[in-house]
């Protein structure tokens, strides 16, 4: 099955904060829709990829 982006993530979109405190508020963010949702599941609710919950390394690219 693959990934859809039903932009129920549009309404769950995390405000807007400084990158580097994104994971500490419990951010997560959803590679597939590109952008953070603030949201208890580890999953996202809308293309069910599951979410990046803390940074990696200095650089995402
Ligand atoms: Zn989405
Ligand atoms: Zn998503």
């Amino acid at each position: 099955m693959g990934r859809t982006c039903r932009g129920i993530c549009q309404m769950h979109k995390a405000k807007p904060v400084p990158n580097r405190i994104r994971y500490e508020i419990g951010h997560k963010r959803c590679t597939f829709c590109g952008l953070f949702l603030s949201v208890e599941d580890t999953r996202c609710i809308c293309c069910k990829a599951v979410l990046r919950t803390k940074a990696r390394g200095k650089k995402d690219r």
